[in-house]
């Protein structure tokens, strides 16, 4: 923490009283500020009326408080809303809101742009450009609440699937899925939370660690090397063997079973061979498959899976005992996929 310009989002209570402390306010005020940023959702200090107006008005000059600003809202028919936010230092990342029988999950993203460079992926084409803090991920979280309190509806799921590879960013991720489940904030439990990852092998091993059972999703996309080399860089580093190999332990350690992702591309990775050689591959650990029906981009060259041969590769899986679901479609007529509503702006302003 540097003491003269803290990251006041990104503080634990703890860490909010001592540096009340050191700037002479009484230790509580450090974790009635934790309670008013993130249950109360206040958008600024002024907001926070059990502060006495000086106090409001001191805290504001000396750290402004750097929430995010919605430059952008594009809401579907079925209720799933995309943000566009603005960062402080005039960066942007994409949050969505996806309505389920259950309620609203919220895609948070974790880095402006990405370097993993996954050949289908929108959010990749820019490249990154920075991390974002634990705060600024959680700040996401609070403004889709916000929207959604509108609604009378609250978050109660958060997937880490936006732009960026959260584990890529790693402790500020780690001190964003403590804030979020604090029961000072948002108290969402661990296993409301899904972490998304294309593949980083040694952070996999890291986080199942850390006893905080999330769900772990894993991009895999194809069922050989070869293949799934030709889609993502990350496997010439980290290839199945041991891919899989940190997929195991994860799961042991934790509990909790591994998801696995899978986009349908066409003529690329969805015959019935792929799917025996992917059955191959996961049989052996509790895992579940998903089937991604694929969103073009236009950058990107691949077409979408016939759904008749993604139901084919679904029920080959599922006669295997293996569980396996095809991803319902949202919010189709906006910029649905990862990415897309951020690189269109950045485009725009280039
Ligand atoms: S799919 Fe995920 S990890 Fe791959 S480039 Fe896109 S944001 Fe990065």
């Amino acid at each position: 923490m540097v003491a003269n310009d803290p990251d006041v989002l990104s503080m634990t209570p703890e860490e909010l009283e001592k540096w009340m402390a050191e700037i002479g306010e009484p230790r509580f005020r450090g974790r009635q500020l934790f309670e008013w940023l993130w249950q109360h959702g206040a958008p600024s200090y002024e907001d926070i009326t059990v502060w006495h107006k000086s106090l409001r008005t001191s805290m504001a000059s000396r750290v402004p408080l750097k929430r995010l600003t919605a430059e952008k809202v594009q809401l579907a028919q079925d209720g799933t809303t995309k943000l566009l936010l603005r960062l402080h230092d005039g960066n942007r990342v994409e949050t969505v809101l996806l309505p389920h029988p259950y309620g609203y999950s919220v895609c948070v993203s974790s880095q402006v742009g990405c370097n993993m460079g996954c050949h289908f992926c929108a959010s990749g084409i820019l490249g990154k450009k920075r991390n974002l803090s634990a705060g600024e991920m959680l700040d996401q979280v609070r403004y889709a609440n916000q929207i959604l309190g509108k609604r009378g509806q609250k978050v109660s799921r958060v997937d880490l699937m936006g732009i960026g590879e959260p584990l890529d960013n790693y402790d500020a991720m780690v001190k964003f899925l403590h804030l979020l489940h604090h029961p000072l904030s948002f108290q969402l439990s661990y296993r409301h939370v899904t972490v998304s990852t294309s593949g980083l092998v040694p952070a996999i091993y890291r986080l199942a660690d850390e006893e905080m059972p999330v769900t772990l999703a894993v991009s895999l996309h194809a069922p050989t090397d070869p293949l799934r080399l030709r889609l993502m860089p990350v496997n010439k580093a980290y290839p199945l063997s041991q891919l899989i190999g940190a997929c195991r332990y994860y799961g042991e350690t934790t509990g909790r079973r591994v998801t696995f992702e899978y986009l349908m591309l066409d003529g690329i990775n969805d015959s019935l061979d792929n799917a025996r050689e992917l059955v191959d591959l996961v049989h052996d650990f509790s895992c579940h498959v998903n089937l991604i029906p694929w969103n073009p981009v236009a950058e990107h060259p691949f077409k979408p899976s016939p759904m008749a041969r993604v139901r084919q590769f679904q029920q080959l899986v599922q006669d295997r005992g293996i569980s396996c679901t095809i991803r319902k479609e949202l919010g189709q007529e906006i910029d649905a996929a990862c990415g897309q509503l951020r690189r269109r702006e950045e485009e725009i302003v280039r």
